[in-house]
C-alpha cells in the first residue's frame, strides 16, 4: 500500500517515543520533502491528530548562544534569529504526540 507522507508521518509521530525535529523524521518517513515542506505538512498533521484524538505538541525552539525558549509561537517553523541576541544558530522545534484530553 502506498502511504502518504502525511500518513507516515502520522504512524511515525505515534510511535516514536521520544520527540523529534523535522529533520529526524525526514530521515524516518524517507521522503524528498525539505525541512520547511515538513513543517507545512506538520500543520495538516496537526488538524488530522486532532480529529483522531490527539494533540501535536512541540517542544519549543530555543536559541544555542543564550538559550533564549521560543516558547509563545503559534507557529510550527524554526524561527531564524534569537529576539535577544540576534543569533542565528537556533535549535530547531520538536514534536510529539499527546492524547486530547
Ligand atoms: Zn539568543
Amino acid at each position: 500500500m502506498d502511504e502518504t507522507v502525511r500518513e507516515r508521518l502520522i504512524k511515525t509521530l505515534l510511535a516514536s517515543k521520544e520527540p523529534l525535529t523535522v529533520y529526524q523524521l525526514q530521515i524516518l518517513v524517507e521522503t524528498e520533502l525539505k525541512p520547511n515542506e515538513l513543517y507545512e505538512e506538520l500543520e495538516h498533521v496537526k488538524k488530522t491528530l486532532k480529529r483522531l484524538g490527539y494533540r501535536l505538541e512541540m517542544v519549543p525552539a530555543a536559541c544555542r548562544k543564550c538559550g533564549y525558549q521560543f516558547t509563545d509561537r503559534e507557529k510550527l517553523k524554526k524561527p531564524s534569529r534569537c529576539p535577544r541576541c540576534k543569533s542565528e544558530r537556533i535549535e530547531p522545534p520538536k514534536f510529539y504526540v499527546a492524547p486530547l484530553y
